[in-house]
Formats: C-alpha cells, structure tokens, sequence
C-alpha cells in the first residue's frame, strides 16, 4: 500500500510569457479575444495551418498577463491525458495534473490547438468548463476544481483539413465564439515576412505577390495554399544566404505537393519571381 499521496502541478511562472511575441492585429481579434476573456466566454480561433493562430495567444496571454498552457492534440489524446493520472513512485502515490488540471489551477490561458483531432472522451471533459458552470470534474481525486476568474479556454480549428468525421459538433462548437482567421493580405502578409526573417521589403513584398498566386491553386487541386509560416521560413533561407528561387523551391514546391505537376507548375510561379 502506497504511505502518502502527493499532488504534482507545474509551477505558473515558468509558463508565463516574458518577452512580447510580434503579433501583427488583422481585425478586431486582439479586443474581442480581451472582451471575452473579461467576460469569460471561451475563444474558438478557425483558420488555415500557420496562418498566425498560435502566435495571436501567445501575444493575447502576454498582453492579459496569464500563463499559457498550450496542448497539440493528436487522435491518441485522452480526458485522461489532458485531467491527469496517478504515478507510483516509490511509495508515493503521485497525482500528476494534466494540462487542463494546471490550467485551471492556477488561472492560465488553456490552448488547445486542433481540439478535434483528440478523443471524444475530451469533450465530455471540456463541455463543463465552457458554461456557467466553470468547473472540472477530476473522478480519480474525487473532487471538482471551480476555475478561477483568470482561467480562459481557447481551442484552435482548421475547418479545411479535418475530414468530415472530424467536423466539429455544433453541441461542441456553440460553446465558443469564434474568431476567424486567414491569411493575411499582400501587403500585411510582407510586412510579417520582413519582421520575421530580417529580408528586405522588396523581396518580403515578392514573396507575398507569389503566395497569393499559389493559393490560386488550390482551384487546380492544390490542398492547402502556402501559410505565412512556410513564407517565413522560405524567406528566412534566403537571409542566410540561399539564392531566392531555390529557397522558394525547397519551401514551396517540395513541401505543398507530391504531384508532379502541381509542383512543376508552383516552381514555375517561383521562376516568374525570383
Ligand atoms: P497557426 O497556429 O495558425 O498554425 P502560427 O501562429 O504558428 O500559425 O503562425 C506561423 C508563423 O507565421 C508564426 O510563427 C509567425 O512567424 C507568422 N505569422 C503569421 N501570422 C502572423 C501575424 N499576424 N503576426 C505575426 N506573425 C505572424
């Protein structure tokens, strides 16, 4: 028999954000993300992969001054998982609290990014923290923890890659108001680019004139347009010296497509560039 339980929960500090992420406001996100935080109504971000989501919280919790707590959810995620679960641990039985358990705790910014992707067994456990009850049920330590005021559940949705068994309920969606996000246009979109990789405007600007051309693709069967993010990283090779068109080749053509064809015509958008 175990001599003593122990409760282990990270320690808040260490998940607070010190430095200003660069966060470039498209809309209104940044003061509906603060009205819904002050009104503790949970955030729904929809939008393309690497379009900006995870960096917009991550610049929100800095601003709102919480700790971020962000979970990647894949399809083998749990309640579980997310709750926490007990350790033995010589003859301790430690209860280690998941990241939803933290969270809630101490009061941080919950970010769960492609919730959809988890198990179902996550919802169940999501839904009470998303309505007036604010609230976690943890069966395993017999206990329910009321969220603070500071708690805020944010979850991230790519509306075009999940498949259709994947779809977001409306029980689930209609818990959340959403803010949606794409990417940005030209002119935004190279300012990011130059901010983030250190290229000069000029070849920013071209960059973002050719991205707008690939995502044109997508009526020719492309699945998912170039992000920001892969903008970012083509422009970052070109800072360390990589000549532009194999930059936007490595990055472009090699990354968004295994058709030949596709690529064969992404590479020639690249050549009327760079
Ligand atoms: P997502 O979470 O939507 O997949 P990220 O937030 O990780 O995407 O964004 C990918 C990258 O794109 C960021 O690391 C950043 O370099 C850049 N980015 C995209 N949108 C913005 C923005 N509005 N302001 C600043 N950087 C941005």
């Amino acid at each position: 028999m175990p001599k003593s339980i122990e409760i282990r929960t990270p320690d808040a500090d260490t998940l607070r954000i010190t430095k200003e992420p660069y966060y470039h406001a498209i809309r209104e996100e940044k003061s509906i993300f603060e009205a819904a935080y002050r009104a503790k109504v949970p955030v729904l971000l929809k939008g393309p992969t690497g379009c900006g989501k995870t960096r917009f919280v991550s610049h929100m919790a800095y601003q709102l001054k919480r700790p971020l707590i962000t979970v990647a959810c894949h399809e083998d995620l749990t309640a579980s998982d997310l709750i926490g679960r007990y350790l033995l641990q010589n003859d301790t039985l430690v209860w280690s609290d998941g990241p939803m358990t933290a969270a809630v705790r101490m009061g941080a910014i919950l970010y769960l990014d492609e919730l959809v992707e988890a198990r179902k067994d996550t919802t169940v456990a999501i839904h009470p923290l998303t309505d007036h009850r604010r609230s976690l049920s943890i069966d395993k330590l017999a206990t329910t923890l009321k969220a603070p005021e500071e708690f805020m559940l944010v979850v991230s949705y790519n509306p075009g890659y999940q498949s259709i068994r994947k779809e977001m309920k409306p029980s689930t969606r209609q818990r959340f108001v959403s803010l949606g996000f794409k990417y940005p246009d030209p002119k935004v979109e190279a300012t990011i680019i130059t901010k983030e990789s250190g290229v000069n405007e000029n070849t920013a600007a071209q960059l973002s004139q050719l991205a707008v051309n690939i995502r044109a693709l997508s009526e020719r069967g492309l699945e998912e347009g170039v992000s920001t993010r892969l903008l970012v990283h083509a422009a970052r090779l070109i800072h360390e010296g990589i000549p532009p068109l194999s930059a936007c080749q490595s990055a472009f053509s090699n990354t968004l497509s295994d058709d030949s064809m596709l690529q064969e015509a992404i590479l020639q958008l690249c050549q009327d560039y760079f």
